[in-house]
């Protein structure tokens, strides 16, 4: 068995070395992803095989603290600056609805016709308190109230018959 960083040989030596005296031919072993070396000795060593299960495959596992750092970290996401040049795309959603065919229902109330209106000082002077109830007729008679049902009660500022 070999590493990047360990010859077959070497590995073979450590391995053997280890088996028969509990300790490593150097203080040193080689992080398998970077060569890095790193010192491992008496519980440091033990503990550390125990944790990998062998000699074996600590050896040909071992990894320095960067190396671990590096494969543990997430990957983090690159934070993408939205450009404000570009506008969103807008979708154009077009929905299609139906409706159930709508009933035209007379209201009763709140319907009231100008007679009904003109015929009530109280209702006129609300309706007429401050705009002018028919601008259309006022205006097309050069701004003259002649002719307007309201005129009686209208409270409107610009009320005139010319
Ligand atoms: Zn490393």
């Amino acid at each position: 068995m070999e590493t990047k960083y360990m010859t077959a040989e070497k590995f073979a030596l450590f391995v053997k070395t280890y088996e028969e005296s509990g300790k490593l031919p150097e203080k040193k072993i080689p992080c398998v992803a970077c060569g890095e070396e790193v010192s491992m000795f008496h519980d440091n060593l033990r503990h550390r095989i125990a944790k990998f299960g062998s000699v074996t495959n600590l050896l040909s596992n071992f990894q320095c603290r960067s190396c671990r750092k590096t494969e543990k970290a997430p990957a983090t996401p690159k934070k993408v600056k939205a450009s404000k040049s570009k506008k969103p795309e807008v979708k154009e959603e077009i929905t299609t609805v139906s409706f159930s065919p709508v009933k035209l229902i007379q209201s009763e109330r709140n319907v009231m016709s100008f007679q009904d209106i003109a015929a009530s000082k109280e209702l006129t002077q609300e309706f007429t308190n401050g705009s002018c109830m028919q601008p259309h007729m006022f205006l097309n008679q050069g701004r003259s109230c002649k002719g307007c049902i309201f005129f009686d009660n209208c409270l409107c500022n610009c009320k005139q018959v010319k």
